[in-house]
């Protein structure tokens, strides 16, 4: 269930992650860049409603900005993505850039929202390992270098 497009809800659940400290970038991913173009590494963003029977390679992001650090809405790819979770939304900015938005709107459910989470995580897993054909530079800094060095 959705709230309705253009009217904003007063809470919402979204999907919340995180942009990847570095992504592997260039011919091959041989080169790294810190976050991405628009967002800066490590930044929060909420990912809204797409259209049903889009894929999820893409997707459409509010986050604070990286040079003005206020909220855009953005497509963006999964695969710089991580840490996929359900939240209660309440800031009225980030409402009513989803209700603006050319999407299907949010979740108002808790239950949808955590599935699409739980979906876009083993995702995003996939995408990383399968963006790239050549092998990671070295020394490597990308989103699943980083979790093993940390393991
Ligand atoms: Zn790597």
């Amino acid at each position: 269930m959705t709230a309705g497009a253009g009217i904003p809800a007063e809470q919402a659940w979204l999907v919340a992650a995180n942009v990847v400290r570095w992504r592997r970038y260039g011919e091959g991913g041989q080169e790294l860049r810190p976050g991405t173009k628009s967002y800066r590494g490590g930044s929060k963003v909420y990912v809204i409603q797409t259209h049903a029977g889009t894929a999820h390679e893409q997707l459409t992001t509010i986050g604070r900005g990286r040079h003005t650090g206020t909220y855009i809405t953005i497509d963006m790819a999964t695969r710089n993505l991580h840490t996929f979770r359900a939240v209660p939304v309440h800031s009225p900015t980030v409402l009513r850039l989803c209700a603006e938005a050319d999407v299907g709107g949010c979740w108002t459910d808790r239950q949808d929202a955590e599935e699409v989470a739980a979906l876009l995580g083993r995702l995003s897993v996939e995408y990383r390992s399968t963006w790239w054909a050549a092998p990671h530079p070295a020394p490597c800094r990308c989103h699943e270098c980083l979790t093993l060095s940390q393991a």
